[in-house]
């Protein structure tokens, strides 16, 4: 531990050592403690904003207020008390049942809430307490809405995917998605030495434009092709607002993971459970389950992707 000549008797050395190693278990200990404490917090937090995808899961869709009036029993129309409004620990307490009118409440509401919990955890993992964290935790939060709102009414509300590509383009040039496309246009082809922030802002509208052009380009050819509409405007909205967190290269990651997760579906629906050839996935919900993947996983699933296919190196 120490070099020959520092002085230090050879008795003292075991001592010196056994020191060193109990403060770095006890600094270690106190790390995990504090890791953990913070990600309940986050996990708390998590959860009370779930409560709130929640209500506008079930009223985006519907073109209603997501503030006013406050929460109805959905069967009933009671409306909710404030002791009956505590996320997850309500659904428990009432054992999954109105109060009022005894009806079952969806095990969804109390998913939504868990699933969003989890995610800030995750965020918290991954980015630390840092606004690059409280923008992946804004973005998980609108896909963790259109995963559920597309699943249960096919529908993609645009005042989510409007809000998130406004946030997107907006929070860019403060916490870009380093994707390095426009990086690569302004300074490498047209010598132009832009400076950060515009290219921060560059790639994220090139995000927009690429993944939402690319997927219009699907849904127009499957148009033309089949004679029959085979995914929605919303689709192409949604790809909008996640290119411009993403950047391109994520983006169409996005696009990719989510056609093999909507094609493997697709193909359950229709041998598994003898759904008829023109049953219409939720699409969005799988784009959705896709971007989340790559926030999380993205990394080490791009550097095996370079590294299998040899355009790593
Ligand atoms: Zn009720």
């Amino acid at each position: 531990m120490f070099p020959s000549g520092t002085g230090v008797p050879a008795a003292n050395m075991a001592e010196v050592e056994e020191t060193c190693r109990a403060a770095l278990l006890e600094a270690r200990r106190g790390l995990w403690q504090s890791q953990a404490v913070i990600s309940f917090v986050a996990f708390l937090f998590g959860v009370v904003i779930g409560s709130f995808l929640n209500v506008c899961i079930h009223r985006l869709p519907q073109h209603e207020s997501v503030v006013t009036p406050s929460s109805r029993c959905p069967k009933c129309g009671a409306p909710i008390r404030a002791i009956d409004n505590i996320p997850v620990v309500s659904y428990l307490l009432l054992g999954g049942r109105c109060r009022d009118c005894h009806n079952r409440i969806s095990l969804l509401y109390p998913a939504v809430e868990l699933l969003s919990g989890a995610m800030f955890v995750a965020c918290y993992r991954q980015f630390g307490v840092t606004l690059a964290g409280a923008k992946w935790a804004l973005f998980c939060s609108m896909l963790l809405v259109l995963i559920f709102t597309d699943f249960h009414e096919r529908i993609l509300p645009n005042r989510v995917n409007y809000f998130g590509l406004a946030a997107g383009l907006a929070l860019s040039p403060f916490l870009p998605a380093s994707d390095g496309l426009a990086q690569w246009i302004l300074n490498g082809r047209m010598n132009l030495a832009a400076p950060e922030w515009s290219v921060a802002l560059a790639d994220a509208a090139l995000g927009a434009l690429f993944a939402g052009g690319l997927l219009w380009l699907f849904a127009e050819g499957y148009f033309r092709l089949r004679g029959r509409e085979g995914m929605g405007l919303g689709d192409v909205k949604m790809m909008l607002m996640a290119g411009a967190f993403l950047g391109v290269r994520q983006a169409i990651a996005m696009l990719m993971v989510g056609s093999i997760l909507g094609s493997v579906a697709g193909a359950i629906a229709v041998w598994g459970f003898g759904k008829g050839r023109d049953y219409e996935l939720p699409f969005g919900s799988f784009l959705g389950i896709a971007g989340i993947f790559l926030i999380f996983l993205g990394s080490p699933l791009l550097h095996w992707y370079l590294s299998v296919t040899g355009l790593g190196h």
